[in-house]
């Protein structure tokens, strides 16, 4: 491995090795006489909205305004094109995973939180990791903050069934940490294989790490949330984590706004008030 790259770059350059590895895809090898002597470099281009067409409420989906320049490399990526697995399923996806010990969170989890719900969903939920109670059950969202999460989901018109509901890592991190660089290099692959297996028609980040990974910045949340871009041909719009609005109340309003917007993109109506 090039010890000149930066620790990030090479941690996950690694975990991509070992993924293909994984998959039998064989080795990766360089042709160094013809290294030097490309002249295209990646393009660097502002992370860019997606103006969305609404497929019922006209006016609701065109009031995402353009956000600034977010520095993030839109080439056509090798590791993109090549992390398709033809044929893929859910169930290939778990199988592949199997009884992951590929970084350092296997080791104080208890079970593996793969992901639930429709396998056809138009809309799928990304969140961080797993916390306590998601590890215990080998579930996702399903303690104080997955109890708010299914209440955003049924005013959305929808219940927890007709929707995917995963994470960008399977495991979870001590004391509910962030997920480190590594770790979600190494499992964001199946994160990938299983948004690209659904095929959802909108994906909702679900905090600053779901979309920092996907959409492969830095830049914090709160400058491009509430806002559409474009995952691999997919709508993906960021919204506040339910954990933070436990702690912040005062940004439910927000996040419903934004969840206002996907509604409006897939033609769901808010669910009826009993009273
Ligand atoms: N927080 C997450 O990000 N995911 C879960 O599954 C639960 C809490």
């Amino acid at each position: 491995m090039d010890s000149r790259l930066p620790d990030t770059s090479r941690e996950k350059l690694e975990a991509w090795l070992r993924y293909y590895n994984d998959l039998n895809l064989g080795e990766f090898f360089i042709d160094r006489r013809t290294m030097g002597k490309r002249s295209v470099k990646p393009r660097e281009v502002p992370l860019q909205t997606t103006a969305v067409a609404p497929m019922a409420v006209a006016a609701a989906a065109t009031s995402a305004a353009p956000v600034g320049i977010l520095p993030v490399v839109q080439a056509v990526s090798l590791f993109e094109a090549l992390d398709r697995v033809e044929g893929d399923t859910l169930e290939l996806v778990r199988e592949n995973l199997g009884e992951c010990t590929r970084c350092r969170l296997h080791k104080q989890r208890n079970k593996i939180v793969f992901g639930v719900g429709n396998p056809r969903a138009e809309l799928v939920f990304v969140g961080e990791g797993p916390g306590h109670d998601e590890d215990v059950q080998g579930l996702p969202f399903v303690g104080r903050a997955g109890k708010l999460l299914t209440q955003m989901i049924e005013a959305m018109g929808l219940q927890r069934e007709d929707v995917y509901i995963c994470n960008v890592v399977k495991c979870r991190p001590p004391e509910n940490r962030k997920p480190e660089d590594d770790e979600v290099a190494t499992c964001s692959p199946y994160l990938y294989r299983q948004l690209d297996v659904i095929g959802p028609k909108a994906i909702v980040c679900l905090g600053g790490v779901a979309a920092q990974t996907l959409l492969k910045t830095k830049d914090p949340i709160s400058r491009f949330r509430g806002n559409w871009f474009d995952f691999r041909n997919t709508k993906l719009l960021a919204t506040y984590h339910p954990a933070y609005l436990l702690r912040n109340p005062n940004a439910k309003g927000e996040v419903w706004k934004d969840l206002q917007k996907v509604m409006a993109f897939l033609g769901l109506q808010p669910k009826k008030s009993s009273r």
